[in-house]
């Protein structure tokens, strides 16, 4: 299955759910950023939940950055995710591993830490960008964003991430959030079932591995409560808007001496892209280009 996200509503529109399969775009961030298990495990999660909160965005544009700093030797995790499907992230020490915690599973609370911060930033595209910050609960990602949800944007959610990675890559990633909305958060009866069922789930990558499309995972939770679908169904993939331009402008901006330096010192420059690990190659002769720009400019 391609990865890709879908949306529906139940109980009279009182209901959201979005879901996302992840799996290949975690794959790609894992390849890119050469993450160890628990990195790829942390960074997938997140990247899954980015997608499943840009979705309920609105106008077309709108992007969510998430930034999750807590006291582990994972260091931060940053993702930036829109509502056009596109998604990239980084961990700050992609190469930490750590032994499974007592559940036998990949320790993504010891590796980002139980204490410290997470700050979400919903930009629509215009004015200043939304920004809130709580601390983190758990550090395994899924239950600080459900914190977040819940107590910043004070919407009754559940939402459940999960990232199976093994020797083979990433097998299974994907997430799932079901949100009351404000009609029906009053409804005790109805988050009283959502909370019930939702804790019935065994995890979400499990269902995803034993060959359960996104629709039958979502019909068999809500299908008796007036399930209606969204038409599209949207892909989703790792991408980064990184260019070789936008790495050329940054260099302009550190001026004249410093990009005469790399010259004699470095005979060109050479630049990483924190967000996709790209690697850019700036020649003598471009930064020549750029000296001659900055000199033109300055004297016209
Ligand atoms: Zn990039």
């Amino acid at each position: 299955m391609a990865d890709q996200l879908i949306r529906a509503t139940a109980a009279e529109g009182g209901i959201r759910a979005v879901a996302v399969n992840s799996t290949a775009l975690t794959n790609e961030a894992r390849r890119r950023h050469h993450l160890s298990y628990v990195a790829t495990a942390a960074l997938g999660r997140t990247m899954s939940a980015g997608l499943l909160f840009a979705s309920t965005m609105k106008r077309p544009g709108s992007r969510v950055n998430i930034r999750i700093k807590g006291d582990g030797p994972l260091g931060g995790i940053l993702v930036d995710a829109g509502l056009d499907g596109t998604v990239r992230g980084y961990v700050d020490n992609p190469a930490v591993e750590l032994p499974p915690n007592h559940h036998g599973k990949l320790d993504v609370g010891g590796a980002v830490g139980r204490n410290g911060y997470l700050y979400v930033v919903r930009d629509v595209g215009y004015g200043y960008p939304y920004s809130s910050t709580v601390e983190l609960v758990s550090g395994e990602i899924g239950d600080d964003l459900t914190h977040y949800l819940v107590t910043s944007e004070q919407l009754p959610s559940a939402l459940v991430l999960g990232v199976f990675v093994g020797g083979e890559g990433v097998t299974a990633s994907g997430g799932l959030l079901l949100q009351l909305l404000p009609k029906a958060s009053e409804n005790e009866e109805l988050v009283q079932l959502l909370e019930t069922r939702v804790s019935n789930l065994s995890g979400f990558t499990p269902l995803l591995q034993s060959g359960q499309t996104l629709t039958g995972i979502v019909e068999n939770l809500l299908g008796d409560m007036n399930l209606e679908w969204m038409p599209e169904t949207q892909m989703v993939r790792f991408d980064c808007g990184c260019s070789f331009d936008r790495v050329l402008n940054a260099l302009k901006m550190l001026g004249v001496n410093e990009l005469q330096d790399m010259i004699e010192k470095d005979n060109g420059a050479e630049a990483t892209c924190h967000f996709c690990g790209e690697m850019y190659q700036a020649s003598s002769d471009h930064l020549i280009q750029l000296i001659d720009d900055l000199q033109s400019g300055s004297s016209s």
